[in-house]
C-alpha cells in the first residue's frame, strides 16, 4: 500500500531531465498522480482547470515565462502548499523565499536533490493529514509555534491551558498530536500526560512537550512517564520540523499496519479479525444504550458450483463483487466483514428488530441483481442470510452461532432467502 495514492500533485519544472526524473520517483513511490507543467502558463491553466485538487506543488523559480517567482506566489495565492526546487540560492534568497510561505526549498544538482525533494513532498502530505493540538499559556509563543505548524501544513488546534487541551481532546477524536509547553498556567505537561494516558490510553495520542533545555531531568522524567518527544528550547526551525514529522511519520505508519491487519486482502472490506475485536464493544454499546440491534450472517448460494464452472479467478471477482456493493448498502454505521470464504458479517448499530429484517431483505434483493461480467458472460448469486436478535449480554460467540444456525435453515429451506426470529414467529401464525 502507498503512504500516499491517489493524491493529486502539481510539478512546475522546465527542466526535462528533473521533471522526468521526479514524476517517475513520487509516483512510484508515494503513489501520487503529478501534473507537470513546463512553463507558468500550463502551470496557471493547470490550477484553473482542477480548482481545490493539488494537495502541493513543487516547483522550480526560474520559468521561461516566469522568470521572478511568479509561479511561486501564483501557487501560494491559490492556497497550494509550495516546495520550491531550485538552482540558483544563497542564504538571503532562502530566507526571503520561506517568507513567503514556502514549506521548504531544496537545492538543485546536489546528489542527494532529488531524493531530498521526494521526502519533503513525503513530510508535507503526512503533516497534511495530521492534527496537532497547540497546547501554550503564553500568547505569544503560542502564535509563533502556530506559524511553524501552519506552515508545515499541519491541521492545527488551540488551547490555553491543560483543562482547555484535556477538553479538546475529550470532544475530538480527531487529534493524533499534541505539542505542548512544560509549564502550563494550570498544570504541568507532566500531569497533562497522565491524565491524556489514563483517559486516552498508551498509544492513543503521541505528545510532546518543549521547555528551556537547563534541566535535563525534566526531558527525561517526560520521556519515562510515556512522552512521545522532547524538544529543548531554544531550537532550530529545521530541527522542530524533523521532530516533529518524525513522530507524526512513525504515528501513520502504524495506522497503515493497523489498517492492513484489519482488512481482508481480497475485497479490502474488515476481516474477521477486526470483526470480532470490534463486534463485542458495539454490543456493548447498544446494550447500554438500552438498544436492541442483530447479527446477520450472509453466505453466497452454491458458491462452489460457481467455481467448478467457472474457474476460481472468477469466483474471486463474484467475491469482490458482492463485497463491493455490501459495502455501499451497509455503509459506514454498521459493522460489515468478510467472516472467511464466501461468507460476511453485519453487525447492526442498534437496530430494530422490524428494521433488521427490513434490511435484509433489501440486501438479499439488491446482491440478487448486482451483475458481473466474466468471460463475456453476465453472472449472478443469490445470497442465504440468518439474522438474530442480540437483546442480552452474551458472549460474541453466542451470537453468530444463533445467526449461523438461521443462516442453515435458511440453506435448507431453499436458499435465497432470510431466517431470523421474525420470519419463524410469521410462518407458524401464517
Ligand atoms: P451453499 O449454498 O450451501 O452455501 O453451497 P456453497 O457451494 O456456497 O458452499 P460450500 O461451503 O460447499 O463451498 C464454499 C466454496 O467457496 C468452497 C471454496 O472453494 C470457495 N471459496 C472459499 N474461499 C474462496 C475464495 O477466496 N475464492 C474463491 N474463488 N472461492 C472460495
Ligand atoms: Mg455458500
Ligand atoms: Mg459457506
Amino acid at each position: 500500500m502507498q503512504k500516499h495514492a491517489n493524491k493529486r500533485m502539481l510539478l512546475i519544472e522546465d527542466s526535462r531531465m528533473f521533471s522526468t526524473v521526479l514524476k517517475h520517483g513520487l509516483e512510484t513511490i508515494h503513489g501520487l498522480s503529478v501534473t507537470h507543467c513546463a512553463t507558468f502558463a500550463a502551470a496557471q491553466d493547470a490550477v484553473k482547470g482542477n480548482p481545490g485538487e493539488f494537495a502541493l506543488a513543487v516547483l522550480d523559480l526560474n520559468l521561461p515565462d516566469g522568470p521572478n517567482c511568479e509561479a511561486l506566489d501564483y501557487v501560494i495565492a491559490n492556497g497550494i502548499a509550495a516546495v520550491v526546487f531550485t538552482g540558483s540560492f544563497n542564504d538571503e534568497t532562502r530566507g526571503h523565499v520561506l517568507a513567503r510561505g514556502v514549506v521548504d526549498c531544496v537545492i538543485k544538482n546536489q546528489p542527494d536533490s532529488i531524493s531530498h525533494v521526494i521526502s519533503v513532498v513525503d513530510r508535507v502530505l503526512t503533516n497534511a493529514s495530521t492534527h496537532v493540538l497547540l497546547v501554550d499559556s503564553k500568547k505569544e509563543s503560542r502564535a509563533e509555534l502556530l506559524t511553524l505548524l501552519r506552515q508545515q501544513q499541519f491541521q492545527v488546534s488551540q488551547a490555553v491551558d491543560g483543562a482547555g487541551a484535556l477538553a479538546a481532546l475529550d470532544g475530538s477524536e480527531m487529534i493524533e498530536l499534541v505539542v505542548t509547553d512544560l509549564s502550563l498556567s494550570d498544570m504541568s505537561a507532566h500531569v497533562l500526560l497522565a491524565e491524556i494516558r489514563q483517559r486516552h490510553g498508551d498509544d492513543g495520542v503521541g505528545v510532546i512537550a518543549l521547555a528551556a533545555s537547563e534541566d535535563r531531568r525534566q526531558a527525561a522524567r517526560f520521556l519515562q512517564n510515556g512522552g512521545t518527544e522532547f524538544i529543548p528550547k531554544p531550537f532550530l526551525v529545521d530541527e522542530f520540523n524533523s521532530r516533529i514529522f518524525h513522530v507524526a511519520n512513525i504515528r501513520r505508519r502504524i495506522q497503515m499496519l493497523h489498517n492492513i491487519a484489519a482488512r481482508d486482502y481480497l475485497t479490502d472490506i474488515y476481516n474477521r479479525r477486526y470483526f470480532f475485536q470490534h463486534g463485542p464493544r458495539l454490543v456493548d454499546q447498544c446494550l447500554r444504550r438500552g438498544q436492541t440491534t442483530s447479527i446477520a450472517i450472509l453466505d453466497i448460494d452454491h458458491f462452489k458450483r460457481l467455481n467448478d464452472t467457472y474457474g476460481h479467478e472468477v469466483g474471486d471477482l463474484v467475491l469482490k463483487a458482492v463485497a463491493g456493493r455490501l459495502r455501499t448498502l451497509v455503509g459506514e454505521n454498521h459493522l460489515l466483514a468478510r467472516l472467511g470464504g464466501e461468507e460476511f458479517g453485519v453487525l447492526f448499530n442498534s437496530l430494530p428488530v422490524g428494521e433488521a429484517n427490513s434490511f435484509c431483505e433489501m440486501l438479499r434483493e439488491e446482491l440478487a441483481k448486482t451483475k458481473v461480467v466474466a468471460d463475456d458472460e453476465e453472472l449472478s448469486v443469490t445470497v442465504s442470510i440468518g439474522l438474530a436478535t442480540i437483546e442480552t449480554l452474551e458472549s460474541f460467540d453466542n451470537y453468530l452461532n444463533a445467526a449461523d444456525q438461521f443462516l442453515y435453515m435458511a440453506k435448507y429451506n431453499g436458499r435465497n432467502r432470510i431466517v431470523s426470529e421474525l420470519t419463524l414467529l410469521q410462518s407458524m401464525t401464517a
